[in-house]
């Protein structure tokens, strides 16, 4: 379960990212159901969208004006021969006339051209005639421009939003088959956990990423089995891990830092199996991966900053791959920074940053610890291994819109 590099060498981000992809692919989450458009958003796609329609259906207007036979059009004003609104049938265009026409509306046949009424002239015997050139197809929306009888208009595997809704329901679809939701299990591991509305006793912080997961998670559109908080203690981590029941993914928190009593560890190692990533990613060096009883298990570290780098990068594509998304590589783009970064780091960095002036900016502190600081971003600073910056230096940018959901 992912192969040692080198002694001590660090796994780079794509190695593990791909390692992750390929476990993904090996245990995809392949039942559907069919659910009305309405349920749909932030679902994945079962099968193609395969257009039944032509789209737009017939020709229509982009303009409100005239429809006109081109050869008709000598210089000598028209008769309006039909008004045709969006909505109606229109006769075919009486020859040597033109028919009034609004956006939307069938273009008649007969009709090879659309003149908009700011170039038209009404006379006084409501005769019609243009002031400009008239050109063939003009402000004609073609049959099928948008799409064809029998084309895909969306892939199996597509991540449904708004817009692709939208599109489903222009063709007519009211339901689309779904992969059902993955159901994720949450743990978060550590004694000194305790969870928000309860005092704060000595040594105690309060449970932050079972917050941000859980809200995450049920975003991207999971079943979300908040397994609760797991103390550091052998018996009860097997007690929690063998009453998850049903589950397609544990995602645990904490407890991967090398020096810590490893109990996550120790059962998964019992009764599945386990490796221990060391990765070159900053924040977030540790990240297990393995199976407890056959379920897949991904264990983030600890550290806030650390877990929703982690998450962002590792296991969302993860989760996301195992319903059958092909492209889960988040948008990201070029642009020059505007702070120095004296010092090459053996660890890619994703620095919590902003763009402000059309320049990457970070916040002042990067701890790993320190969540405000992706509260303040607007995305992912990436900063390669063995790299110094100056500024102007352009590196990529991945906005946390893209990762969020
Ligand atoms: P660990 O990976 O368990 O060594 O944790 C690393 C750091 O992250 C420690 O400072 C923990 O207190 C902190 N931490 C671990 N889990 C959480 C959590 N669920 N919420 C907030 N902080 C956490
Ligand atoms: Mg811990």
């Amino acid at each position: 379960m992912g192969k040692p590099g080198k002694a001590g060498a660090l796994m780079p981000v794509e190695q593990a990212l791909q390692q992750l992809l390929d476990l993904a692919d090996a245990t995809p989450i392949r039942e559907q159901e069919t659910l009305p458009l309405a349920g749909c958003d932030g679902r994945v796609l079962a099968h193609a969208l395969i257009s039944t329609l032509d789209l737009p259906p017939w020709p229509n207007s982009a303009m409100d004006g005239y429809a006109v036979r081109l050869s008709d059009w000598t210089g000598e004003p028209l008769v309006v021969s039909q008004r045709i609104f969006a909505g109606q049938a229109p006769q075919p265009l009486a020859a040597g006339t033109c028919a009034r026409i609004f956006t939307g509306a069938p273009v008649p046949a007969g009709a090879d051209c659309v003149e908009m009424q700011e170039n038209a002239v009404v006379h006084a015997d409501e005769r019609v005639s243009f002031s400009e050139p008239l050109r063939t197809g003009q402000n004609i929306r073609p049959q099928g421009q948008e799409t064809t009888v029998g084309e895909t208009v969306l892939d199996a595997g597509t991540r449904l939003g708004p817009i692709e809704l939208g599109l489903a329901a222009s063709l007519g679809c009211d339901g689309l088959a779904v992969v059902r939701r993955p159901r994720v299990a949450v743990l978060s591991t550590g004694d000194e956990l305790i969870e928000p509305g309860l005092p704060l006793g000595p040594g105690q912080i309060y449970n932050s990423n079972r917050r941000v997961l859980c809200s995450w998670l049920a975003r991207m559109g999971c079943d979300v089995i908040d397994a609760g908080i797991l103390p550091d203690d052998l018996e009860q981590t097997r007690g929690r891990l063998a009453g998850l029941g049903s589950v397609d993914l544990i995602l645990s928190t904490g407890g991967v830092s090398v020096g810590e009593a490893d109990f996550l560890g120790v059962a998964l190692r019992e009764e599945g199996e386990l490796a221990l990533w060391k990765l070159a990613i900053k924040p977030g060096k540790p990240l297990t991966v393995g199976h407890f009883r056959g379920v897949p298990v991904i264990g983030l570290p600890g550290n806030p900053a650390s877990t929703l780098v982690t998450f962002a990068l590792l296991a969302r594509p993860y989760i996301l791959r195992r319903l059958g998304v092909l492209d889960v590589t988040p948008l990201r783009f070029e642009v020059p920074v505007g702070f120095e970064w004296p010092k090459p780091g053996n660890r890619r960095e994703y620095l919590r940053g902003r763009i402000e002036q059309g320049r990457a900016v970070i916040y002042r502190n990067q701890s790993s610890g320190v969540l405000r600081s992706a509260a303040w971003a607007e995305g992912f600073v990436e900063v390669l291994e063995e790299t110094t910056l100056a500024r102007g230096d352009r590196v990529n940018f991945i906005p946390l819109s893209e990762v969020l959901g």
